[in-house]
């Protein structure tokens, strides 16, 4: 039968649960480079450590976050957890910090799988309470008196949309000799790269805007440093959460668009927020971009002027019988999609997805901005906000 010669753009799907060998002697080599330092052969042995394609997507994404590396999982949650387990080292473990306002999946698994079954010693580093931010020098504070050994948190966060100093808290951080771990899903290696800073390792839930569809679970975990690296592979190696090959082929081909799609959103959002805090049915406005905005200087130094993201937190004067409305009759335009990153433009309720006591506004929407034409997307909200008004909630 003659063969088959075909030359393709993309490392073709390797299905393959394992790979072959001609014989011992390859194998043999190839699982002692294995063992030795993983993923530095060009050999494949079981899809479980890596294959063609993962890791062709993975080369990607670390030109996208300008790391030396990147590693894929299979959601965001588990991209969290290899990156926190790899720096759990029984009794010299130590103490971890986390920020307080961070996705609340992720505050979740702190609880229960840190601290409730792993016994590991976390510590909150709560916003101040009148206002919604961090404050640096407290911070500084807790780091000398707490010497934690690892600190985490997100560069803008879930779903409050916090900015933080990013690039100072890293500095503070390493001048103590502490590993930083940073969640960058919200902004993004477009509006700021962390490890640039000085960052130990950058995680993405890419099932939001890297893959940007909302058609694919994927998690990744970025670094620069081999040994940080090393560590992962053989995480990632023994507990099995790699990307499947069929997703990881999707992702690549979607990350194509990433940057067109994001910036897209980006605009849209910056543009939105303006008319939505000028709307009578709307008490107030959390975006970014917009001076009211407690982190807005925060913001601009950190992203550079480059944005300030595609999600807005909007807060209706009606409350919860708005909100109500407002997801029933604009539906065709914004769908109550709980996820973000999407192409249209989606919504979530927070206090009733992440409870009251940590969300008292019953009025608040998240709106996750998509890249659908402007002009559709504000007419389809701002009509459903004037029927609001009108019907005077
Ligand atoms: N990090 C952030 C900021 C998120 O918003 C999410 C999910 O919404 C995750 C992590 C978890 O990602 P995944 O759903 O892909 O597991």
């Amino acid at each position: 039968m003659a063969q088959i010669k075909v030359s393709s753009k993309r490392t073709p799907i390797y299905r393959d649960s394992s790979f072959r060998f001609e014989s011992i002697g390859q194998a043999e080599k190839a699982f002692n480079d294995e063992n030795e330092y993983p993923q530095s052969s060009v050999e494949f042995i079981y899809a479980r450590y890596s294959n063609p394609g993962t890791l062709e997507t993975e080369g990607e994404i670390a030109k996208l976050e300008g790391s030396e590396w990147a590693l894929l999982t299979s959601s965001g949650m588990s991209a969290i957890d290899m990156a926190l387990s790899i720096f759990q080292k029984g009794k010299e473990t130590g103490t971890w910090l986390f920020f307080s306002e961070l996705y609340g999946g992720t505050n979740s698994y702190i609880d229960s799988v840190l601290k409730e079954r792993r016994g590991i010693e976390v510590v909150r580093f709560n916003i101040e309470e009148k206002e919604e931010k961090y404050d640096t020098n407290r911070l500084a504070e807790m780091l000398d008196t707490l010497k934690p050994k690892l600190i985490f948190f997100e560069a803008m966060s879930n779903p409050l949309l916090i900015v933080v100093e990013g690039d100072k808290i890293i500095r503070m951080a390493k001048e103590r000799n502490i590993k930083v771990i940073i969640d960058n899903t919200f902004a993004t290696p477009y509006l700021w790269r962390p490890l640039e800073s000085g960052a130990d390792i950058v995680i993405h839930s890419a099932t939001k805007y890297l893959s940007g569809h909302g058609n694919i679970l994927a998690g990744v975990v970025c670094g620069n440093d081999p040994e940080i690296k090393k560590q992962a592979m053989v995480y990632r190696k023994l507990m099995g959460p790699i990307l499947s090959p069929d997703d990881a082929y999707r992702l690549g081909t979607q990350l194509k668009t990433f940057h067109m799609r994001f910036t897209t959103q980006c605009e849209n959002a910056y543009k939105l927020a303006q008319r939505l805090d000028k709307h009578k049915a709307v008490k107030r406005v959390r975006y970014p971009g917009l001076e009211s905005h407690v982190t807005h200087r925060e913001a601009k130094e950190l992203f550079k002027d480059k944005g300030f993201g595609a999600m807005i937190n909007i807060d209706l004067r009606g409350g919860r019988a708005a909100c109500d409305f407002f997801v029933k009759k604009a539906a065709d335009v914004v769908s109550y999609t709980p996820t973000l990153g999407d192409p249209e433009t989606i919504l979530l309720h927070a206090s009733t997805v992440w409870g009251e006591e940590r969300f008292p506004y019953p009025g608040m929407l998240r709106l996750s901005i998509g890249f659908e034409p402007y002009k559709t997307l504000e007419k389809g909200i701002l009509n459903t906000l004037d029927e609001i008004t009108n019907e005077k909630f």
